[in-house]
């Protein structure tokens, strides 16, 4: 009988399974699909191995660079191509990201590239605004930003920035979730400006993001690889509903099972592969958010060859391009391109091959009493705080099995 029955095979599932089995524990994990990763899958596009989801994770606490090494992966960490991302604001032409910011949130709301996205009235407002004392930091990151620099910074930079990075508003955002430590600087420092200082300072130098070469998805293989040499045992199209019909502590890593869970948020991914010169020179580098109100449909675009070395290698003079949407548009192909071609400025005649995925987001859950959870429902989206919060769910349950999550 096993010690641990781990429910869910994405990378929480995943990371939790292969630590408990490190630790010397028997584990059994169920996953509900034909296929273990869950959020983090690859797919043939064009005859190019791509993600299909997750393509990135936050260098952030060093976590999954850990993971890496300890799979044997380190070598394969890539950083991407160096240059702020894009802004397709609501009105107007793209513009580059302010270069001192978090999460869009400027360090000084004067720079002359903050300004030249929320404009000078918004810029000066904030201004003033962030030179209030600090009395209690809201719950939610929309309300911090609102109160300390105001609705414009909010609407034209924090909430594009924020959408593409955890697809939600600011709004619905819990600081805590946000950024670990934001709420502390802005205590600590008296002002957002300064908490933004603060905290870019305490990062490390490089990029906040790193891929791994040939995609993000070749972490499943390494870790379901690994969870097996260690004994653990895999259960695919296995669903479970019912955790009191498994043998052994469960650990959910899966929504909706221990506790109930809201609706999930749809997003749907459109890839396409192009060819088309001009992309060489990367009109809007790695890629672009885009502002609520913008006069495209999609969300977000990731010019994946110019982002990635190793992936311009694979497409051998090819460009991929990935949009994300909210809401489908009637054809999805058709809709891309069309957005492409809008938000890069460039005519795109020769579409080699495209592809649509869709995906849900599982909305935030509850802690269950009295049961371990692990995964986005709980540590957020992102692949940094979802390992690194399974690790140490995985520590606390060696320590003392009948202990629940944390
Ligand atoms: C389009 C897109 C792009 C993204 N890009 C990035 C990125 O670049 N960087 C980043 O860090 N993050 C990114 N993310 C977020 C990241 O991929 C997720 O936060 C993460 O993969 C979630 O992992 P998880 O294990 O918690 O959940 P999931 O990956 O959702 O895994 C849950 C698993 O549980 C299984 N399951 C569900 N119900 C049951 C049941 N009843 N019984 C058994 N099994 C069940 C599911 O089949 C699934 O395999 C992206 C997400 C999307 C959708």
């Amino acid at each position: 009988m096993p010690d641990f029955a781990v429910v869910g095979g994405g990378v929480a599932g995943l990371v939790v399974a292969r630590r408990l089995a490190a630790a010397g524990a028997e584990v059994a994990l169920w996953e509900a699909s034909d296929r273990l990763g869950g959020t983090v899958a690859g797919h043939e596009v064009a005859g190019i191995r791509l993600d299909a989801a997750a393509e990135s994770f936050a260098v952030r606490g060093g976590v999954v660079a850990d993971l890496l090494t300890e799979l044997g992966m380190a070598g394969e960490i890539v950083e991407p191509a160096p240059g702020p991302a894009w802004l397709q604001p609501a009105r107007g032409d793209a513009v580059p990201l302010p270069a001192t910011a978090l999460l869009g949130i400027p360090a000084d709301p004067l720079a002359p590239d903050v300004v030249r996205v929320v404009g000078r009235d918004a810029a000066e407002l904030a201004a003033m605004l962030d030179t209030a004392p600090v009395g209690t930091v809201p719950d939610s990151l929309g309300e911090l930003v609102r109160a300390r620099l105001g609705a414009g910074v909010l609407d034209r930079l924090v909430a594009p920035v924020v959408h593409g990075v955890h697809s939600q508003h600011p709004d619905d955002l819990p600081v805590e979730r946000a950024h670990p430590g934001l709420a502390d600087a802005v205590r600590a420092t008296g002002s957002l400006g300064g908490a933004v200082v603060r905290l870019r300072a305490a990062a490390p130098p490089g990029s906040a993001v790193a891929g791994i070469r040939g995609g993000v998805h070749r972490l499943v293989p390494a870790l379901a690889d690994d969870l097996v040499r260690r004994g653990g045992v895999v259960h695919l199209g296995a669903r479970v509903d019912d955790l009191g019909s498994l043998d052994g502590t469960p650990v959910v890593a899966a929504p909706g099972i221990a506790a109930p869970a809201a609706p999930g948020r749809r997003i749907d991914l459109v890839t396409l592969v192009v060819e088309q010169d001009e992309l060489d020179a990367a009109p809007r580098g790695t890629g672009l958010l885009v502002a609520q109100g913008a006069p495209v449909g999609a969300r977000a675009l990731t010019h994946a060859t110019a982002k990635w070395a190793w992936l311009r290698e694979a497409a051998a003079g090819r460009h991929v391009l990935r949009l994300s949407y909210d809401e489908l548009p009637p054809d999805p192909v058709a809709a891309a391109r069309a957005d492409a071609e809008s938000l890069l400025g460039v005519r795109l005649p020769v579409v080699v091959d495209a592809a649509h995925v869709t995906w849900t987001r599982p909305a935030a859950s509850s802690a269950a009493p009295g049961v371990a959870v692990v995964g986005e429902t709980v540590a957020g989206s992102g692949l940094a705080g979802i390992i690194a919060h399974a690790e140490r769910t995985a520590a606390a349950l060696v320590a003392d099995p009948g202990l629940p999550a944390r």
